[in-house]
């Protein structure tokens, strides 16, 4: 497996060098909206430490990670008016992977709703800021 990019769009996001639209952070993890979103209120959690994948990660970061992730699933069924939610993590190319830093997708769900395509749409920065707030004000 190659070694831990420094340079992947996620870790240049954690570092402040690119924007997002953040929906939580505390000290090792970080989350925010998926730019392209496959349901509205798409989000991508992240361990702050480097890590390429579930397969090189420190398994207490991973453990962070999906108490976040189950925190912002929570907050995106009251926020959405969801009635389910979709959690996927994706590992190296093979495994569907696209960026290089670990993150877990958090994709709430309305029945009879299909995921869009991955990549297939990109939402507006207006959207995107107000999702962000209402997830926001869901995890207050
Ligand atoms: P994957 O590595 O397959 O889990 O997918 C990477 C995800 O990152 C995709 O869902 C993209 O839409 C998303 N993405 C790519 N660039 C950005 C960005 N700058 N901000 C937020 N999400 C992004």
């Amino acid at each position: 497996m190659p070694s831990y990019d420094p340079n992947n769009i996620f870790a240049k996001i954690l570092r402040g060098e690119l924007p997002s639209y953040k929906v939580y952070e505390d000290d090792k993890a970080f989350a925010f909206l998926d730019i392209m979103p496959r349901a509205p209120g798409h989000t991508l959690i992240l361990p702050k430490a480097p890590a390429r994948n579930i397969l090189d990660v420190n398994p207490d970061d991973l453990a962070h990670v999906m108490k976040v992730a189950q925190k912002i699933a929570q907050a995106a069924m009251k926020a959405f008016d969801a009635e389910g939610v979709t959690v996927q993590q994706f590992n190296e190319a093979a495994g569907g992977q696209v960026v290089f830093h670990l993150h877990v997708h958090v994709i709430p769900r309305h029945a009879g709703v299909s995921l869009k395509a991955p990549a297939s749409f990109k939402e507006t920065p207006d959207v995107l800021a107000a999702h962000a707030e209402r997830l926001k004000a869901a995890l207050a």
